[in-house]
């Protein structure tokens, strides 16, 4: 019998020792379980974790039909449980409080697929201090994670949480997902190439807090992963247990860093701007979509810069503020201010760090260099897993793409490529091209 759980199983027994820096690693949640079906397992998994609970199965109408309306029959007679159908899902704050009183006669609570389902029970059961378990019917990275993203009149946050007991990945369930979203999955994690050069760049050049654990145990899967983008998008099963492993350990990746750096950095600021600031414009496309298509951007300029072997000339950071006024409103200076104050350059440290490339900049690349993928390897894998990969593709229009692109560094505090191709009068350069 294949195990598709590969490196997660020692995660889980707290036994996986990372080869960079040789420490013992283990994980918050207590099982994960990915296996070709599910199908008979339930009781076993959920009464492992939930003992003697009386508890409630979560699920909308269409992770009901997927999967919730098995586990309910399959639990029969075996775990105390009602199951309930939530029929208008909101990942909102109303959202979560309608849900803390339809737990309230329950111990716990089993989630079934679906981030709207999931994050939402993921904070109900925080704030009720009540455990809970999820079934996942995609692959994606927020069941493992401890956060939960919820929306606040609108405007999404990602608020802390707690973590399942148990997370679970039925490959067969998972098969029948819509493309678009095993695409957005391929997307949210192929990421980690630009996440990882500019998280590295910025630990070079700024001092920031760098760790390797996540990236070690992305790396067993990410090559076998990007040769089966294909059969992914076919819903083969093999590939989707990669690309679930994947997307479980890039979740994770927050557990041992408590940081988001890890999978979040100048693709994830672009996506951060389009949910900001498109407002009626925006095409309804989904996080990992949006993700995916500033991953190639952000990798197009990364590799421009990166592999060239003269280093860049840093001028004091501009702070376009009359255009950022123009286009995002008085009201984002102080926050873009605030952002910017760890990493703005003024004339010293510029001079500083320009005095440093000219001497060192082969050295500084050459690590840079071995974490980056070939944007060819990217943009290929992407299209033959059925990712949108253009603005164009996602009907974006194209001049406020390039705006996030030319903006979004203002509004977030961490260094990216963004930052190093603007201070040095780059970024327009690659923009327009
Ligand atoms: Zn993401």
């Amino acid at each position: 019998m294949t195990d598709y759980n590969g490196v997660i199983k020692d995660l889980i027994a707290g036994k996986w020792v990372n080869p960079e820096d040789k420490r013992k690693y283990g994980i918050p949640i207590k099982k994960i379980e990915i296996d070709k079906s599910l199908d008979g397992k339930e009781s076993l998994l959920i009464s492992q974790l939930h003992p003697n609970q009386n508890l409630l199965i979560v699920s909308d109408q269409f992770t009901h039909k997927a999967l919730g309306s098995r586990i309910y029959k399959n639990l029969q007679g075996k775990v105390k449980a009602d199951e309930y159908i939530w029929e208008s899902p909101s990942s909102s704050i109303e959202g979560v409080e309608f849900l803390r009183k339809k737990i309230n006669d329950y111990d716990g609570v089993i989630a079934v697929g679906s981030g709207t389902v999931s994050d939402s029970i993921k904070y109900a059961t925080f704030l009720e201090k009540k455990s809970y378990s999820v079934f996942a019917t995609t692959p994606m990275n927020a069941y493992t994670t401890g956060t939960a993203s919820i929306s606040f009149e609108g405007i999404k946050k990602s608020l802390v949480a707690h973590y399942a007991q148990g997370v679970f990945f039925d490959l067969e369930v998972l098969s029948m997902c819509p493309k678009r979203l095993t695409a957005a999955a391929f997307a949210d994690v192929i990421c980690r190439t630009t996440a990882q050069v500019d998280w590295l760049m910025s630990h070079k050049i700024l001092k920031t807090d760098y760790q390797t654990a996540p990236y070690s145990l992305l790396a067993l899967y990410e090559k076998d992963m990007i040769e089966s983008a294909s059969l992914i998008a076919k819903g083969d099963i093999e590939a989707l247990a990669l690309l679930t492993r994947i997307s479980a350990i890039m979740g994770l990746g927050t557990s041992f860093t408590q940081t988001t750096h890890v999978g979040s950095m100048g693709e994830h600021g672009i996506s951060h701007y389009i949910d900001m600031f498109a407002k009626d414009n925006h095409p309804g496309t989904s996080h990992g979509e949006q993700v995916g298509i500033a991953t190639i951007s952000i990798s197009k300029i990364q590799n421009s810069i990166l592999n060239n072997n003269t280093p860049p000339i840093i001028k004091p950071t501009q702070i376009p503020e009359q255009e950022i006024i123009q286009k995002l409103g008085h009201q984002m200076l102080d926050t873009i201010h605030d952002a910017m104050k760890t990493k703005i350059f003024d004339e010293k440290r510029a001079e500083m760090i320009n005095n440093f490339f000219q001497k060192n900049w082969l050295e500084f690349v050459q690590p840079l260099r071995e974490k980056m993928l070939h944007y060819d390897i990217i943009w290929n894998s992407m299209g033959e897993c059925g990712a949108l990969r253009t603005p164009e593709d996602a009907k974006l229009d194209s001049n406020f793409y390039k705006d996030a692109l030319r903006y979004a560094r203002f509004i977030r505090d961490r260094y990216t490529i963004l930052d190093l191709a603007g201070d040095s009068n780059q970024l327009d350069g690659l923009i327009n091209v």
